[in-house]
């Protein structure tokens, strides 16, 4: 953005709260360039996690989880919900929040990360997918866009391990 969009000129650099800002001199805008959210949802399924295989650029044909940006006045976990019907045909039940991150390096989003379980629709790659599927923790594609997304999948399979391990345990004793 370099424009004011009321009065279409130039906008000047100005430090504002101790940060570089671009801001009209003409009106009161301020391009405050705060983050956009974006949500990305880990479904489990048949033992292993849901992912779609990108269409659109960045990273075509990498693999990622379902996710996308946030729809105005869209609450999180139903923009989840939506964005996995769409990518993936599945109708789910977000079941919580795993994670609120922010990928960094110039990347201005906040990604929230929940997992959603299942309850309708069948799995078939939608609009922006060319393929989906799912992965169990060893069969995980080596191409997954995205550290974030890379992490958390990780990070949610180990949890999972040991959660199942803690219960077998609890059972036992
Ligand atoms: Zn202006």
């Amino acid at each position: 953005m370099k424009a004011c969009p009321y009065c279409a000129i130039v906008l000047n650099v100005v430090e504002i709260g101790g940060r570089e800002r671009l801001a009209c001199a003409t009106c009161e805008f301020v391009h405050w360039n705060n983050p956009k959210p974006v949500t990305a949802t880990v479904i489990p399924m048949d033992g292993g996690i849901v992912l779609v295989k990108r269409k659109c650029e960045p990273f075509v044909n990498d693999w990622c989880l379902p996710g996308g940006f946030i729809e105005a006045a869209e609450h999180p976990a139903e923009s989840a919900a939506r964005e996995v019907y769409e990518e993936t045909g599945l109708e789910v039940q977000v079941s919580r929040l795993l994670e609120a991150s922010a990928p960094g390096r110039g990347i201005n989003v906040i990604i929230l990360f929940y997992e959603a379980h299942p309850v309708g629709g069948k799995l078939i790659p939608g609009d922006d997918a060319s393929d989906a599927g799912v992965f169990k923790q060893h069969e995980l594609p080596t191409n997954i866009a995205f550290d974030l997304h890379r992490q958390i999948i990780h990070r949610w399979f180990k949890q999972t391990a040991e959660h199942s391990v803690g219960s077998r345990k609890a059972i036992k004793d």
